[in-house]
């Protein structure tokens, strides 16, 4: 992992507009025109380095933003897609066939539990769910049918860690690919270099940042992007959940400063989490030493970019959340709205939004309470006024007491 710094390999690229603007040009086309029809043939055949065919497949705009999202990641190469499910679904479905298996963590973003537990069976893919954090639980779970091991970085809603090169040795020693769902944690951690196969985000979230559009990515070898968009079997190119070569653009720019904005998340989740946790609040956060794989996650991370911007606490009941996240929105702390990664905090309560689609006793075992609120922190200014304003909320609605700020 020595000098790998994926925000300088996003740096170290250089685009230059066609008049020498220093954004490249978008590319508005979904066709090429071609001088020789052989060229074209040459090109529908996957042969032809640096022509273009047909947007579905590729448009210069797309390998602009595919080539640095492959140096932030460290893969040989990537492909971006409409959304994060634009990634994932093709990705799984590109590996497995009917008879084949899944072993993934359950505690995932509830679109991914749904495609996986609702969808896949009806090709014949089975999943087998299990706890992530235990390495020998989920070696148990694979069989010879078995071709994924998949899970997130910093799972959706409750943050917990997969040991990522843990899983690689695992992955390895039983000839599987480790895919990786590293929305939570782009730049602080670095799957690709711990072993990871694939690495997929929902640029949607952080990467994007600014929550005006939807899309997604595939990191990974060339051999397999390839496969992905191959013009006769690949489940990219065949499913077609292409991203516009507008937006691409607009995604390319936004992620000049992801760098920043994510110290600046990280800065701030951790000095909340500090505080409530303080307070008395059952906080969960990566960074916090009481954090089950606080120790785990510290080495993996790549630390100037911190431990991320997602927490979460609990309040005992869905009503009180309920009240704590509309009097905080009423104070323009922040939204009460799904999604990640803003310049403004997001919170919702995720076992009736974000992760609804995984049934109430699944939830109960896995630990998903009803009074949990998941925070994504914006980019305050002042993390302090912020938190003074959020306890104040708090005490509102007794939420925290006096005496348990008395306990400071
Ligand atoms: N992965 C994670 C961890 C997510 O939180 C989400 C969306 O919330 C997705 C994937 C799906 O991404 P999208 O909404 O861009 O399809």
């Amino acid at each position: 992992m020595k000098n790998f710094n994926p925000a300088d390999n996003i740096q170290d690229l250089q685009y230059f507009g066609e008049f020498g603007g220093v954004n490249p040009s978008i590319s508005d086309s979904s066709t090429y025109t071609f001088l020789s029809a052989k060229t074209m043939f040459d090109t529908f055949e996957g042969n032809m380095e640096g022509c273009y065919l047909y947007s579905r497949h590729s448009s210069p705009s797309n390998l602009y933003l595919d080539k640095a999202l492959a140096a932030m990641e460290g893969t040989e190469t990537a492909n971006v897609s409409a959304s994060g499910m634009g990634a994932i679904t093709p990705t799984l479905l590109q590996l497995c066939s009917s008879g084949d298996h899944i072993v993934s963590s359950r505690t995932i973003y509830g679109g991914t539990y749904a495609f996986l537990k609702n969808f896949t069976p009806r090709l014949g893919i089975k999943t087998t769910f299990v706890d992530i954090t235990k390495l020998d639980v989920v070696e148990a779970a694979i069989t010879a049918e078995t071709k994924v091991l998949y899970c997130e970085t910093v799972s959706n809603p409750l943050l917990e860690v997969a040991d990522i090169a843990g899983l690689a040795k695992i992955a390895l020693r039983h000839n599987l690919k480790l895919v990786v769902d590293n929305t939570f944690s782009p730049l602080s951690v670095s799957p690709a270099k711990l072993g990871a196969d694939i690495v997929i985000h929902s640029l949607t979230k952080y990467i994007n940042g600014s929550s005006d559009t939807v899309g997604g990515v595939t990191c990974a070898s060339q051999e397999f992007i390839d496969s992905l968009k191959n013009v006769n079997s690949g489940a990219s190119m065949l499913l077609g959940p292409t991203m516009d070569s507008l937006r691409s653009a607009s995604v390319m720019k936004n992620l000049r400063t992801l760098h920043i904005r994510m110290k600046q998340h990280s800065h701030n989740a951790m000095y909340l989490a500090k505080r409530f946790e303080k307070d008395g609040l059952k906080t969960v956060y990566p960074g916090l030493k009481s954090h089950p794989s606080h120790k785990l996650y510290a080495s993996m991370i790549n630390r100037e970019y911190g431990f991320g911007g997602m927490m979460t606490i609990d309040v005992g009941t869905l009503e009180k959340a309920n009240a704590l996240m509309e009097l905080m929105q009423a104070k323009n702390l922040g939204y009460l709205a799904v999604s990640l990664g803003f310049y403004k905090t997001l919170f919702s309560a995720p076992g009736t939004s974000t992760s609804s689609e995984i049934p109430m006793d699944e939830q109960i075992e896995m630990g998903l309470t009803d009074g949990l609120i998941r925070f994504s922190i914006g980019l305050d200014n002042d993390i302090e006024r912020t938190y003074q304003m959020m306890k104040k909320c708090m005490m509102e609605l007794n939420v925290l007491t006096s005496e348990s700020i008395l306990t400071e």
